[in-house]
């Protein structure tokens, strides 16, 4: 791992605390005092915003806290057991990343991302397009772009490198890479969180088209764990219920602004060509944040500090 590279080069230096990965958007550290910590690591949310496989040169200010304020909120409203172990100065967490950072037990990840679907859109409309299927699994006739599904369906994908996109695999895979016991436990607990998040979106008026999830084995419990973040408008698609309307594609919470600007005129940048995307201006960065915002506020009910 060399730290100099990248948007790696960008993670804060914590003391305590050594850097050892960055991902898109969260940047890990290891302990320096494994005694004071076993067998943790310590995630921080930064506020990175990918869209369309690249990492933004522009930053969405708070994003590192919405993220990691709303995957604490839903950790707690689950009943699937997951890593964290701490977010405060007293369980660890250094003081200039505290509210975007959690301390986490080090789990060995499953290299599955596991995804549930209840609504088709994107790479499960595509897939569906052409074969009827979504990894593997056949649909009804008739489906279309938003479209709900009878039930929801575990549709994994392998992890891809940076800049690349991930690719559907089918449970068969899954059971190949992980073994028949392990995947059986990973779509089921994928398919249970789903279910209990879009019942509470639900009530807020929001759909919970898809998420992805990612788990580890704990090696302290030996349990299959939740890692990472979840149900964040990075992971999944929230989807406004009022205005939802099968047959178009659907707004998302997110990254529309961001989506919609990339891919005008007025941003001159042509996302076939292989460059970089060129820097949001000010006023989609303040209204994604605001999305962004928004879907903390909607979601827990909670005024976002
Ligand atoms: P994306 O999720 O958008 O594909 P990414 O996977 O490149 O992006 P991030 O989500 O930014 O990366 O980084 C988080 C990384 O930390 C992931 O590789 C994830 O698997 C890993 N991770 C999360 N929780 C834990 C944990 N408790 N123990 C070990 N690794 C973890
Ligand atoms: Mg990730």
């Amino acid at each position: 791992f060399d730290a100099s590279k990248g948007f790696a080069a960008q993670a804060p230096v914590l003391e305590g605390w050594t850097h050892v990965y960055s991902g898109k958007v969260r940047d890990l550290y290891e302990p320096q005092d494994e005694q004071a910590f076993p067998d943790a690591v310590l995630v921080v949310a930064s506020d990175r915003i990918s869209a369309y496989d690249h990492v933004l040169s522009s930053t969405i200010p708070d994003k590192g806290r919405v993220l990691t304020q709303l995957s604490l909120w839903w950790f707690e409203q689950l009943s699937v057991p997951n890593h964290v172990l701490g977010t405060t100065v007293e369980d660890g967490v250094p003081a200039e990343v505290v509210g975007r950072a959690m301390v986490c037990r080090r789990l060995e990840m499953y290299p599955v991302e596991c995804i549930a679907r209840g609504y088709l859109t994107g790479s499960g409309l595509a897939e569906y397009r052409e074969h009827g299927t979504v990894c593997a699994i056949r649909l009804p006739e008739g489906l279309e772009d938003g479209s709900r599904l009878p039930e929801a369906v575990f549709t994994p994908s392998a992890k891809a490198e940076v800049g690349e996109h991930d690719e559907n695999i089918t449970y068969e895979d899954v059971t190949g890479m992980v073994g028949d016991d392990a995947a059986a436990r990973l779509r089921d607990l994928t398919l249970a969180i789903y279910r209990e998040a879009e019942g509470i979106a639900r009530e807020r008026g929001i759909i919970l088209a898809d998420t992805k999830v990612e788990f580890g084995l704990d090696p302290v419990t030996g349990e299959i764990t939740l890692g990472d973040e979840v149900l964040t408008p990075d992971s999944s698609r929230f989807w406004d219920a009022s205005t939802w309307e099968p047959g178009r594609a659907q707004p998302s919470f997110d990254k529309q602004y961001v989506r919609d600007w990339l891919t005008s005129a007025e941003s001159g940048w042509d996302r076939s060509s292989g460059d970089e995307p060129p820097a949001l201006p000010a006023d989609v960065v303040e209204r994604t944040r605001a999305r962004y915002v928004e879907a903390y506020e909607r979601l827990t009910g909670r005024a976002f500090a």
